[in-house]
């Protein structure tokens, strides 16, 4: 384990095995629906997710990626600026939208909205982790891999200050290394 890791929350093997299921329940729900998503996946936490997620989704999806950033001092909070856009038109597409985590909402919900201005014709959202007791916006993912608690995480994805993001399971930091 990581020298700054106070405890391991989700380890490796339970998010592959939590990707397997939902690989095969989105699969599955797809195939029923008849339709093909393209996979768009926020950067830059959401990568590692979609690289163990997409192995096990069996449609011959797409994949694309955009960059966001919430605007800061601004009473509009929770809208987003985009830092890097899709690189294909969405009109009339459907979308399964990877996050790595849902905490307050503001930024999913502020993405899907930007998704629907261009046109998708469906969207749903997975994601890796999803802290509930956070929620400022009511919304929520269709597909959720771990339900966790208020805690600050990091790894498989998620970083602090940048760092971390390369550790193969989600762990809770040291309070030391916050100071
Ligand atoms: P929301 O807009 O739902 O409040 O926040 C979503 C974004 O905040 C996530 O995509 C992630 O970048 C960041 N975030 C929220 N909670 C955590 C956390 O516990 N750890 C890390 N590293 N990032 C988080």
């Amino acid at each position: 384990m990581h020298k700054d890791v106070k405890k391991v929350l989700v380890s490796e093997e339970e998010i592959e095995q939590r990707c397997k299921e939902l690989g095969a329940q989105i699969t599955q729900d797809y195939k029923e629906l008849n339709e093909i998503p393209i996979l768009v996946s926020l950067l830059k936490g959401s990568v590692p997710f979609l690289a163990k997620l997409m192995k096990y989704i069996e449609l011959d999806v797409e994949i694309d990626f955009m960059d966001v950033s919430s605007y800061e001092g601004t009473e509009s909070i929770g809208d987003v600026r985009i830092i890097k856009d899709l690189d294909r038109s969405i009109k009339g597409e459907s979308i399964l939208l990877v996050e790595d985590i849902v905490d307050t909402g503001r930024t999913l919900n502020s993405v899907k909205e930007l998704l629907e201005n261009k046109g998708c014709e469906r969207m749903r959202i997975v994601s890796l982790l999803d802290k509930p007791s956070r929620r400022v916006v009511q919304i929520d993912a269709d597909y959720v891999g771990f339900t966790i608690p208020n805690e600050f995480v990091i790894g498989f994805g998620l970083d602090f200050d940048e760092k971390y993001r390369n550790l193969p399971y989600v762990g809770v930091l040291k309070d030391e290394c916050y100071q």
